[in-house]
């Protein structure tokens, strides 16, 4: 039985994951879930799992649960709150695998913790990596941690990559990566009409249920910058090598080009669970629950260039991927206050780009050499991009 630690039990992935478990019965031990500030949903979780710790990221939050556990007669679970309890659960002697589902820059900590404690490391929180991916890279090299992606499209590369690929891409014969993008809910509708759209049609994703950070970055594809940055750190390339093909269907979840002019890809029904078993099972296989995929009621599967003019917050991924330093560190921050600046109807769709460049050309960026180097760019990206957003 592997020892598993849940950071963002109660979100999609972290529901999803919960789901993978219940259906492979005596693989997994739920250890500890973790949540921001959902005390209830996270009370129906250890009602249901058991888990040694829970924690609230929100130390009110935490109360509550408590007070939730103890009036349900619950004496298994141990509450504990903060980023120390964050890093306590991803980092605790007796876990084996920390799955990484926080959104967002707040889960950076807590997966660095789990990567310097040598845990596998299932990463669903790309910001991680893009925020700090050469500060991250290292721990998982330093301390032995086993590194999985659960981005649908990274963990497809994965699994089409030929063994030693860890040596060199060219070495192993990979000429190129080639991400596949739905092109999100605003594939077709004119760009005209973009800066009239709201959160809930932006969120309102075609192929795949997800939180609404990252479905809004799905739909300025924003998202697909991000993971431009995510396969560069996971595979040790550059964003010359990764190439992005928007597949509205998403069946082919990415591929891999060889020298020989081989492309493999990976095909399945959009649905997180497959990914997530793949990585939790790693290098066995097990059941995920997810459909069977059936290419004859499919029919077919359709491929188009990407339009950097539709989609210009991919075109600031790829230069803060090719820009290196501190600019990926920046463009997450920046795009992070821009999304919930959206999603409080506070800006417009199309503010979202101008305001992640107008904070890429203000800020004098170095590569971040420490964790609180990063914090602090971060930080200072933040400001920049809230005081933007205000204006
Ligand atoms: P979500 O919004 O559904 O869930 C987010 C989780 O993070 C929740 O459990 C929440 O409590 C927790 N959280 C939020 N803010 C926090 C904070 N400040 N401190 C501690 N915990 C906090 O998001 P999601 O869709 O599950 O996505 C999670 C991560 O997985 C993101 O990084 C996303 O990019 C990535 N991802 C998701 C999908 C998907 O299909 N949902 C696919 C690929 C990658
Ligand atoms: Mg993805």
């Amino acid at each position: 039985m592997k020892a598993l630690t849940i950071l963002g039990a109660t979100g999609t992935i972290g529901a999803n994951t919960l789901d993978v478990v219940t259906r492979n019965q005596g693989r997994f031990r739920v250890f500890a879930l973790t949540a921001n500030s959902n005390d209830a949903r996270l009370a129906e979780q250890c009602a249901r799992y058991s888990p040694r710790f829970a924690v609230m990221a929100q130390t009110i939050a935490a109360e509550r649960l408590a007070k939730r556990l103890k009036q349900a007669g619950g004496d298994t679970t141990e509450v504990l709150s903060g980023r120390e309890g964050l890093e306590a659960v991803a980092a605790h002697p007796q876990v084996d695998y920390v799955m990484a589902g926080i959104v967002g820059a707040a889960g950076l900590l807590p997966t660095l913790a789990a990567a310097r404690a040598g845990k596998r490391v299932l990463l669903a929180n790309k910001e991680a990596l893009v925020m700090s991916g050469d500060l991250f890279m290292q721990a998982v090299r330093d301390h032995g941690a086993e590194l999985l992606p659960i981005d649908s499209e990274h963990n497809a590369v994965f699994q089409c990559m030929p063994g030693g690929y860890r040596d060199g891409l060219e070495g192993a014969g990979v000429s190129r990566i080639l991400l596949t993008g739905s092109g999100g809910p605003f594939r077709t509708t004119p760009v005209s009409a973009l800066d009239a759209v709201t959160p809930d049609q932006a969120c309102a994703h075609p192929n795949w249920v997800m939180g609404r950070k990252i479905s809004v970055d799905s739909a300025t594809m924003m998202n697909k910058g991000l993971e431009v940055i995510e396969a560069c750190w996971l595979f040790s390339t550059d964003a010359d090598r990764v190439e992005v093909v928007i597949h509205p269907q998403s069946i082919i979840h990415s591929m891999v080009e060889y020298a020989d002019g081989s492309v493999i890809a990976q095909l399945g029904n959009p649905d997180m669970r497959t990914p997530i078993a793949h990585a939790l099972c790693w290098p066995q296989r097990m059941g995920s629950g997810v459909e069977r995929l059936d290419l004859t009621r499919l029919g077919r599967l359709d491929f188009e260039p990407v339009d950097f003019h539709r989609f210009p917050c991919l075109r600031l991924g790829y230069e803060a991927a090719r820009a290196g330093g501190g600019a990926s560190t920046v463009l997450n921050a920046a795009n992070e206050v821009a999304v919930e600046a959206f999603l409080t109807e506070r800006i417009r769709f199309t503010d979202i780009p101008g305001i992640i460049e107008h904070t890429l050309e203000r800020l004098i960026y170095q590569a971040p050499a420490t964790v609180e180097a990063v914090l602090a760019l971060d930080a200072a990206a933040r400001t920049a991009a809230a005081d933007r957003a205000s204006r």
